[in-house]
């Protein structure tokens, strides 16, 4: 009855991809046949600072530490954080857990792009010298107005022919302060009617006086993204830079960049990123949410985040098996969330251990047994894992079944508890309904009036009978109360980032997201931590809540239902 009955097929291509290898590792393997940079494998992972990591992360964590290790290379992780407005120490330090919790390790190659201002500056100088660079004083809006569109050419700004040293001059009174926030940027030098927009004189600085969580006070202007990913790249001698596809645009100027300066040429490439269906992976959005109180914060075991996931009792193994799963492409595609569920229950069933919880109780009076009788019976933590061992489980005169395992009229094939039917208990004893105590102004069931075959300890059958269902029980003196969160999707779009003219993605926010019930849970729950994922038997995986759980008061989180309900449900829709 626990058995997992969970066979998602998967297509005889896609597990034929799965062999292959995909075109990074290509690329890969010709650089190291053909020679190319010493024959050093050396990636990347680099977070912006401004958010929890979120699941789609997980992939470039995957690509890129995954990478290093199968080609015995090295992953740096380096924090792109150029933004002092919206970068926090906070988000730096979570963003460090989460990528331990994923399994991987970048020893000491932690850097920041922070650490590299002051070579940026003088590349930005040498820039300027050879003159690729210069000072602008139009306005944010102007900028784009001269920019053009991709039907237009833009047009030159009327400071582009500055002289070296007037230019060398304001930059240096930018670096100082000299001027307003805003006021001036520096530019590039490139082509204003290049096809590509990002060529045409890309913003490299801008004055921003801002205190940097890192360099402080020091600095009042600050490296666009551009400028500093591919120079930061070169500096940490990257040689394969791995990022998502809406940068394909952005490597001419990538590529610029470092011809120009003839530094360590860094090669970009991109692939496509991970999307799930009817998960929001923007950290604007779900910086939004917490912002706005629509979840209780990052880790909310509602939220992509792999904090959130965490604590929900997703386990790494299931996210990285997905990231392999889904492979590394060029397209940009929706991944079913149910692929993601899939892997998640097979772990959890090779690891979670096995316990009686009872969500919506209906009490059973056992008529046949002694008044203060309790007996402990023996009940097994793991069938998939001998070495879990067994525990005990208390039985006595009053115990707690589920609701729905009870039928006063059941249909032929309802295998459960009704009047005058046996079921076997799991565990402890055959057990025979032979009243139904009702509520006299209600009609509501009250409890139900039972009789144990005593024969039949341990759950055997004494004589050979059989009996068709086994259903799950606590006793009622010992269980203990528990806080139990039931979650589904949080939007009911199944792309939550597109949305109609007129709409945001909040207004499909799945308003029934989360519902609290309070359960009976066996009594050897007491001691439950968040490290043990658990299966309530016959209903779902679940995981100790790690913000809000105490001894005094129990709360579980639901990872995941046993079968896969929602599946079902949104096919239906
Ligand atoms: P978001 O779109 O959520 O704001 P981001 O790209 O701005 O993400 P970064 O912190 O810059 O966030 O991302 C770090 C790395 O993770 C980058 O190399 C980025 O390409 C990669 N990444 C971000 N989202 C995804 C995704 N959904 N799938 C794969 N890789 C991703
Ligand atoms: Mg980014």
């Amino acid at each position: 009855m626990n058995k997992q009955k969970d066979s998602l097929s998967t297509d005889s291509k896609e597990s034929e991809t799965q062999h292959k290898r995909h075109f990074i590792q290509e690329v890969i393997e010709k650089d190291l046949a053909e020679g190319k940079n010493d024959g050093r494998v050396h990636t990347r992972f680099p977070p912006e600072p401004n958010g929890y990591l979120h699941i789609g992360h997980a992939k470039s964590i995957c690509l890129n530490f995954g990478l290093a290790e199968q080609y015995g290379g090295k992953c740096n992780l380096r924090f792109d954080d150029t933004n002092p407005s919206k970068e926090e120490i906070e988000y730096v330090q979570e963003i460090k857990k989460d990528i331990r919790w994923l399994g991987f390790d970048w020893g000491d190659h932690e850097f920041f792009a922070s650490d590299y201002f002051d070579q940026l500056f003088d590349l930005a100088v040498r820039l300027i010298k050879d003159g690729k660079a210069y000072v602008c004083d139009l306005t944010g809006n102007e900028i784009r107005e001269y920019r053009g569109t991709l039907k237009e050419p833009g047009k030159d700004s009327p400071y582009r022919n500055r002289t070296v040293e007037e230019n060398l001059d304001l930059f240096n009174r930018m670096k100082s302060g000299e001027f307003p926030d805003g006021s001036r940027v520096l530019r590039a030098k490139i082509d204003m009617a290049s096809p590509n927009l990002n060529m045409r004189d890309p913003v490299m600085y801008r004055m921003l006086k801002a205190h940097h969580h890192r360099t402080g006070d020091k600095w009042c202007i600050y490296p666009m993204y551009d400028f500093t990913h591919g120079q930061s790249d070169s500096i940490e001698g990257i040689t394969h830079s791995i990022c998502t596809l809406e940068f394909e645009d952005h490597r001419p100027l990538y590529n610029w960049y470092i011809e120009q300066l003839g530094i360590f040429p860094s090669k970009q490439y991109e692939f496509a990123r991970l999307n799930l269906a009817y998960v929001m992976t923007s950290k604007r959005k779900l910086l939004q949410l917490v912002q706005e109180g629509h979840v209780e914060g990052w880790d909310d075991p509602r939220m992509p985040t792999l904090s959130g996931m965490r604590r929900r009792g997703y386990t790494p193994e299931s996210i990285c098996a997905l990231c392999e799963k889904v492979g590394v492409g060029k397209t940009n595609s929706v991944v079913e969330f149910q692929l993601l569920e899939h892997f998640l229950r097979e772990d959890l069933n090779k690891k979670a251990l096995r316990v009686m919880a009872v969500l919506n109780p209906l009490r059973v009076v056992i008529t046949n047994y002694p008044e203060d009788q309790v007996e402990e019976l023996e009940a097994v933590n793991n069938p998939e894992d001998e070495s879990a061992g067994t525990r005990s489980v208390p039985f006595s005169k009053v115990i707690y079944i589920e609701r729905d395992d009870f039928m006063e009229d059941p249909p032929k094939k309802f295998f459960r508890l009704g009047p005058g039917r046996e079921v076997r208990l799991r565990y402890a004893y055959f057990l025979t309904c032979n009243e139904v105590i009702k509520n006299e102004a209600t009609g509501e069931i009250e409890e139900l009036h039972c009789t144990i075959d005593p024969a039949s300890r341990g759950g055997n059958s004494p004589d050979g009978r059989k009996v068709k269902g086994t259903i799950h029980w606590v006793s009622a003196d010992q269980a203990l109360d528990a806080e139990v969160r039931l979650y589904e999707q949080l939007f009911t779009n199944p792309n939550p980032s597109k949305v109609k003219e007129g709409e945001t993605f909040l207004d499909y926010l799945n308003t029934d997201s989360m519902k609290k019930v309070t359960a009976k849970v066996e009594p050897s729950l007491r001691d439950a931590t968040p490290e043990v994922p658990y299966q309530f038997e016959r209903n779902a995986y679940y995981r100790v809540d790690s913000c809000d759980s105490s001894p005094d008061r129990l709360v579980f989180n639901r990872t995941v239902t046993l079968r896969d309900s929602w599946a079902k449900i949104s096919k239906k829709k």
